[in-house]
Parts: structure tokens; C-alpha cells; sequence
């Protein structure tokens, strides 16, 4: 079988690293990305691991000039880009009031508009070539929104809308768009909410785990990441041509209510 090719934004930490562990258990050649210093340390280990071929690129995903070159040299390695996973993402939580315009402009330059310069980069080969997968990683903030995150809902509305049209300009050429809506992840973006909110709440971080950060969810458990990689896997596959213009929840149970 040739290697099907995954470019995945911030894959060097939380969610994308485990997105891209499960891509190269499947053999799919990896474009990691992330800022971790020890992103390169890490994109060899986990291609090593799983006897895959790998490029790393630290590319700042506000820096357009930046991402067209790395799906560039990804192109130039592996002829093609077979699936898009737009993942990077970071968060900022303050009352509009007090909200500093210098992280609105960062969390929609990183969690939005990134993804619509990585989906044009890769978009004229992935037409050529009959076959592409835009993934993108929203939230369940995609869908609902909640106080103090006016920025961070802002852009996962917006990757969700921007996630229908390119489904829909796709369509003809095999391209899909979806995007997967998780609910809280435990990560290192959650892991400072955590303790954020233990402080606030004036509550142990258990406590605070059950009673704030997993209040809207029926199911009291962080989501997997695991979860959110083997949905990614299956949206990736050949036999998902038809599942497209899709936001997923995967949110224990949050969109239910
Ligand atoms: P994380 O902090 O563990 O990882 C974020 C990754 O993005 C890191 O590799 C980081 O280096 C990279 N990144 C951040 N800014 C960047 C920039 N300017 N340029 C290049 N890379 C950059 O966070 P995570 O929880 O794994 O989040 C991944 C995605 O999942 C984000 O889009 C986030 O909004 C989304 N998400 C997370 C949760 C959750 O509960 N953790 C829930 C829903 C959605």
C-alpha cells in the first residue's frame, strides 16, 4: 500500500500528538507541527516508533508565508498532502470588558484563519489528485458557547462555518471537510483551566473537575483523546466519501441537553 500522507497542526502536544500517534500506527507518513522545543525530538520518536517517514516544521500558524512553505517542502517530500488535520488551537479566558485585543487577534489568527491558508495550500493538488481530507479540530464551543470565552467561540463558530463551505466547493473532487467537536480533553490547554478554576472556585482540582469543568457534560469524564484520533481515522478513510459539511460532537453527552 503507498503511505497515505497526514499534515496535522500541533502535533507535537495533547490532542494533535495523539491524532498523529494513531495516523502512523495506521501507516500514514506524518507533517508534524507544533512550537514545543522538543517538537522535532518528538516527531522522530513517534514516526521511529511506528516505521513511518516524517517531515517537522515549527511554523507559526500566524504566519501565513510560513504555512504555505511547510505544506510546500511537505509536497516536495511526499508528492502529495492526502489529509488535512487543522488542530492547532489556543485559548484565553476573560470578560469581553477585560478581554486584550492582542489574544482576540491570536486565538482567530490561530484557531481560524490558519486553517482557511492550510486549506488553500493544500486544496490544488488535493483536487488533482481526486482525494482530500480536511479535518478540523473545533469544539464543542463550535456549537454552544459559554461566558468568558468570547474569542475562542467566536473562532470555533467560525471553523465550523468555514468546515460547510469547503465541503461544499469539495464535493466534485473527493475533497471532505469536517469538524470534530470535542468536549473537554484533558490536555495541557485544560490542565491550566484546571488549576485556573481551582483557584477561583476556592476548590480542591477534583472538585473543580467534576463540579465546573465538567458541568455541561453528561458523562463525567474527560473525552479520550484516543476518541477524538480513531473518529479522525475513520473521516481520513476512503470509505467516508459521503460524510461531509459535518460538525461531530464528541462531548459526552453536552450537545444532548
Ligand atoms: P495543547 O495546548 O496540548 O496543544 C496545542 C498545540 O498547538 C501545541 O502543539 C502548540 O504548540 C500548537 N500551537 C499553539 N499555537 C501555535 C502557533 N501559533 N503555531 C503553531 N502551533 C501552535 O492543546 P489541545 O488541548 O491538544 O488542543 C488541540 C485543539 O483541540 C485546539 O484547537 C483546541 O481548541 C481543541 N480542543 C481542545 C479541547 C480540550 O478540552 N483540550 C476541547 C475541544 C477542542
Amino acid at each position: 500500500m503507498k503511505h497515505k500522507i497526514a499534515l496535522i497542526t500541533g502535533s507535537t502536544s495533547g490532542i494533535g500528538l495523539g491524532i498523529a500517534e494513531a495516523f502512523a500506527a495506521k501507516g500514514y507518513n506524518i507533517i508534524f507541527n507544533g512550537l514545543e522545543e522538543n517538537g522535532s525530538e518528538i516527531a522522530r520518536k513517534v514516526a521511529g516508533q511506528h516505521q513511518v517517514d516524517f517531515l517537522f516544521s515549527g511554523a507559526n500558524m500566524l504566519q501565513p508565508e510560513a504555512l504555505r512553505e511547510m505544506v510546500a517542502q511537505g509536497t516536495e517530500k511526499f508528492g502529495s498532502i492526502d489529509v488535512l488535520i487543522n488542530n492547532a488551537g489556543i485559548q484565553h479566558v476573560a470578560a469581553i470588558e477585560d478581554f486584550p485585543e492582542e489574544k482576540w487577534n491570536a486565538i482567530i489568527g490561530i484557531n481560524l484563519t490558519a486553517a482557511f491558508h492550510l486549506t488553500k495550500a493544500v486544496w490544488p493538488n488535493m483536487k488533482a489528485q481526486k482525494f482530500g481530507r480536511i479535518i478540523n479540530i473545533a469544539s464543542a464551543h463550535g456549537l454552544f458557547a459559554s461566558e468568558f470565552k468570547s474569542a475562542y467561540v467566536a473562532a470555533k463558530h467560525g471553523i465550523v462555518g468555514f468546515t460547510k463551505t469547503a465541503a461544499l466547493e469539495g464535493a466534485p473532487y473527493n475533497i471532505t471537510a469536517n469538524a470534530i467537536c470535542p468536549g473537554y480533553v484533558k490536555t495541557p490547554l485544560v490542565e491550566k483551566q484546571i488549576a485556573d478554576q481551582a483557584k477561583a472556585h476556592n476548590l480542591p482540582e477534583n472538585e473543580v473537575v467534576k463540579k465546573v469543568i465538567l458541568a455541561k457534560q453528561a458523562v463525567k469524564d474527560f473525552v479520550p483523546v484516543s476518541t477524538i484520533a480513531e473518529l479522525a481515522l475513520f473521516l481520513a478513510s476512503e470509505n467516508a466519501t459521503t460524510l461531509t459539511g459535518a460538525a461531530l460532537p464528541v462531548d459526552g453527552g453536552w450537545s444532548a441537553q
